[in-house]
């Protein structure tokens, strides 16, 4: 064919992309095609990200070759009027499991039959797609274990090439990058990683080279800070998750390693099989949905726990960490999620918007997935768990180190006192100018 249209979304990156090396191969000339979509309020660590992302996709792009073409507006209007332009015959996109992901699906599909253009959707997010692995019986997994053995045993496809040259067609103008938006500063990390393919591929091969070797021991050493942080660019498609699975999975640990992209997979099928999952209990109880905290006190403790001033050291670290990095150690996120819904009772539906408000990884799947799962209306096959943010502190921060970094008023304490500071005695307590905890049980213990 002549020309066809790739549009990325959240895949941005040249190495292997399916939509885009198979466009090429199909086609003499490709419009590559990134829509902000202003229906889609991107919050402003995830737009800084994005927009790296997008700078270094063009470059990526350019080096090729071709280009990315940016347009404003509805997705799918602009594809159809690009491809029109262009005459394009085909439309390739790369499948997603959201709810608004899915209907803009649906949508392409439909303009895209009215006006004879094929569309093809390619695999690109995920290692394994979701639906490629169903339980007998079942439209999706519900719990883990056995999706990740089967999800172990799939034969997971090929890594594409990147195209050798991209040709776009003459006279098509390629459009501004995006900026960040309007910025409040109270919503914006002071220490964010810069975004973008290159520098996702120079963050795997260091991860892949060093430190993943030691990945099952440190993992959960909140003070260590030895987790991979390529969650961002997988997020936004800049590492493909499969070539880094595929990477990982015969090297020391890589095996535990690739275990946490199938928890990234896992969320995506239980997400396309149920597309509420950002906003309603994937299991309620028996007789129905929880029943959360309501009243003046709770938006008080929401406050305070949004503000990391709960009192509890560990949880607070953790909420600090958020806002300065726009991004949480996963067992910080564990602890400070336990605590909200399972110590204070409040609606997971607040966490989960708090954390997507700030989070450079910010997405629906992972992040309502693991709400979800913590709060005991997901896919957790012991929803009863509470985690105790005291013992969570004492087994993965024993010197308080974690808390030292993001909790400066406690920095002169040691271990364990720097985890229960109300233990000291009053006049130590007021200088240290920190709350005390939101709820009396940690008075009393
Ligand atoms: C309440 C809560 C909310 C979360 N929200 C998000 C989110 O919005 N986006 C997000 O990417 N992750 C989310 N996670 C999962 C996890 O915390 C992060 O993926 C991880 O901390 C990112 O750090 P890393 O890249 O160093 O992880 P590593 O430990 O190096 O893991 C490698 C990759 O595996 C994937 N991964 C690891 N753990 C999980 C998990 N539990 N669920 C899904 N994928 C996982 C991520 O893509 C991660 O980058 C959430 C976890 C909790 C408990």
């Amino acid at each position: 064919m002549e020309v066809a249209i790739v549009v990325f979304t959240r895949d941005l990156r040249v190495h292997d992309n399916p939509a885009l090396t198979s466009a090429v191969a199909r086609a003499r000339q490709v419009v590559p095609l990134f829509v902000v979509d202003p229906a889609l309020a991107v919050p402003q660590n995830r737009a800084r990200f994005l927009a790296d992302s997008l700078a270094a996709l063009r470059a990526g792009l350019r080096d090729l070759g071709g280009d990315l073409v940016i347009r404003r507006g509805d997705p799918v209007a602009e594809v159809i009027a690009l491809a029109t332009l262009t005459n394009a015959e085909a439309v390739f996109i790369a499948g997603d499991a959201s709810r608004y992901a899915g209907h803009r699906q649906q949508r392409l599909n439909r303009e895209c039959a009215t006006h004879r253009i094929a569309l093809e959707v390619t695999p690109g997010h995920a290692v394994v797609p979701p639906g490629d692995l169903r339980p007998a019986g079942g439209d999706h997994y519900r719990v883990f274990t056995p999706y990740w053995r089967a999800w172990q045993a799939a034969a997971w496809r090929q890594p594409c090439l990147v195209p050798s040259a991209v040709r776009v067609p003459a006279g098509i103008s390629p459009g501004d990058l995006p900026g960040t938006g309007k910025r409040a500063p109270e919503r914006e990390a002071t220490v964010l990683l810069a975004g973008g393919e290159r520098a996702g591929l120079d963050r795997s091969q260091a991860w892949l080279d060093g430190p993943l070797k030691e990945y099952d021991d440190q993992r959960d050493n909140l003070a260590g800070d030895q987790t991979s942080r390529l969650s961002a660019y997988l997020r936004f498609g800049c590492v493909s998750a499969l070539a880094l699975a595929r990477e990982a999975r015969h090297r020391p640990d890589g095996a535990q390693f690739c275990r946490q992209l199938a928890w990234r997979d896992f969320f995506y099928q239980v997400t396309a099989a149920f597309p509420d999952i950002a906003a309603v209990d994937y299991r309620p109880t028996a007789a129905g949905p929880r029943q959360w905290s309501a009243g003046a006190e709770y938006l008080d403790a929401l406050d305070a726990w949004r503000a990391g001033r709960t009192g509890i050291p560990i949880v607070d670290a953790g909420l600090r960490q958020l806002a300065a990095e726009g991004f949480m150690h996963n067992r910080a996120r564990m602890i400070t999620a336990s605590f909200l819904t399972r110590t204070l009772g409040i609606d997971w539906r607040h966490g989960y918007r708090h954390f997507g408000d700030l989070l450079a990884d910010g997405d629906v799947a992972s992040n309502a997935g693991n709400w979800q799962w913590v709060a005991g209306t997901g896919n957790n096959p012991r929803p009863g768990r509470v985690l105790s943010p005291l013992r969570q502190a004492a087994r993965f921060d024993p010197d308080g180190d974690y808390v030292r970094r993001y909790v400066p008023e406690l920095a002169s304490l040691a271990a364990p006192d720097i985890h229960a500071p109300w233990k000291l005695p009053e006049a130590r307590r007021r200088q240290l100018r920190y709350p005390p905890p939101l709820t009396a049980e940690y008075l009393a213990s």
